[in-house]
């Protein structure tokens, strides 16, 4: 857990002219990178197991680009889809190498969400064998672009992609081509030709067999797709805006879990008290949450750095279960007694430097004005306050660490 992500790249992008002309639609610049970097970045944050992107126009460039990379840990595989089979043709076509559960997204949208609440609750639903695939929907009252999506009780009733018989419909709730499937699902899907369109031909199919569950997006939530000239100029424009959060800096030891001396039994992780609901609290605001902290111990030989990856992933998937997480884990093995190579080691990464805290800046899109430095000592506090971030140092003895996070970030109008 959580699952498998796969992206759908396989489209001409053909209403965005010359653009896309030699360029796969996903391979666009957006202001500095391609959007497909942005999504895969944005996704592979929440600690997805594996991506899986099926491309097909300009395929080898996407290929070329991700095949066997890793972002943030994430494997990377990319497959091209020659036959030009539609993407449930596409899905249909690497059964065999789609997991047990996945999610779709499109290589030329975005949502701006927390993506582990959707999946908390499609294995609620699954659990409660209400039905083994979901669509996260979102209300927008210009819905005519996307698929519009009518819903009754628990479960979609009318899905109709693109202008279709729209206004037949009452309804203003849209697709945001976000898709949880089980493959077992899948499997139930009777093809009746080669070529197979997962809008048109595949989810009305399952729609109709009541298979298909549904979550709401809140009104407010970002979403844009890059399809047209006016949205990939507006993409260009802003998404960096919308991109940039407060990041909230946490030391790990004691701060967010016990440590009673050099802790990296992974076995034994105890949290903080009210530690893993604070990070959920602080995801859903849409703030980066980040660890940074000292390993000192893996220069001292108590441990190894694959210890202390294994300590972190275990981490993440302990704060998964309640729909959380980490963006980023960093930190620095070494410690200025113990000699190195014959020399001491004061790495500028070790807090109080600020070296990792200055290496995740350059990396993500920060308002450092809004952003915190939270921990049990002195040094966790100076490596923010040496780059102008404010710093908090918490006190377990005088009150919960949840409310004096909540509260200084109130503070600092981290919440919009
Ligand atoms: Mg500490
Ligand atoms: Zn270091």
């Amino acid at each position: 857990m959580p699952c498998q992500v796969v992206i759908l790249c396989g489209g001409m992008g053909s209403r965005l002219g010359n653009l896309t002309k030699s360029t796969p639609k996903p391979l666009l610049d957006i202001g500095g990178q391609t959007f497909l970097d942005f999504l895969m970045k944005d996704l592979c944050r929440f600690g997805f197991s594996s991506i899986l992107l099926l491309a097909g126009y300009e395929g080898n460039k996407i290929y070329d680009r991700f095949h066997n990379k890793k972002i943030l840990g994430v494997p990377i595989e990319v497959q091209v889809c020659a036959h030009q089979n539609g993407t449930g043709g596409d899905l249909l076509d690497h059964l065999n190498i789609l997991d047990d559960d996945f999610l779709i997204v499109n290589g030329d949208s975005w949502v701006d969400t927390n993506y582990l609440n959707f999946y908390q609750f499609v294995l609620r639903q699954k659990r409660a064998e209400v039905c083994e695939g979901s669509i996260l929907l979102k209300s927008d009252p210009e819905y005519r672009r996307y698929g519009a999506v009518q819903v009754e009780g628990l479960k979609v009733k009318a899905f109709l992609e693109k202008v279709d018989l729209k206004p037949q419909l009452d309804t203003n709730l849209i697709n945001t081509g976000i898709y949880y499937f089980s493959k077992k699902l899948l499997l139930t899907y009777r093809r009746s030709s080669e070529k197979v369109s997962l809008e048109r031909d595949m989810i009305p199919y399952f729609v109709e067999r009541e298979e298909i569950g549904y979550q709401v997006l809140p009104n407010e939530t970002f979403f844009i797709d890059i399809g047209i000239p006016e949205t990939f100029r507006y993409a260009c424009a802003f998404l960096n805006k919308h991109s940039t959060r407060p990041a909230i800096f946490f030391d790990r030891d004691n701060t967010l879990v016990f440590d009673s001396g050099y802790n990296h039994d992974a076995s034994n992780i105890q949290w903080v008290p009210g530690a893993k609901h604070l990070i959920k609290a602080l995801n859903d605001a849409g703030c980066y949450v980040f660890i940074i902290t000292n390993q000192g111990g893996v220069a001292k030989g108590f441990y190894t750095e694959a210890t202390v990856d294994i300590f972190h992933e275990t981490m993440q998937r302990q704060l998964q279960m309640i729909g959380a997480h980490i963006d980023e884990f960093k930190y620095c093995v070494h410690h200025q007694d113990i000699n190195l190579d014959g020399k001491k080691v004061d790495c500028c990464r070790r807090k109080p430097n600020p070296g990792m805290l200055t290496e995740i800046i350059n990396d993500w899109p920060i308002n450092a004005k809004k952003s915190l430095v939270i921990g049990d000592k002195h040094t966790d506090v100076l490596a923010g306050k040496c780059i102008g971030l404010t710093g908090l140092l918490i006190n377990n003895s005088s009150r919960s660490l949840f409310e004096h996070v909540l509260e200084i970030c109130g503070e600092l109008n981290v919440f919009k």
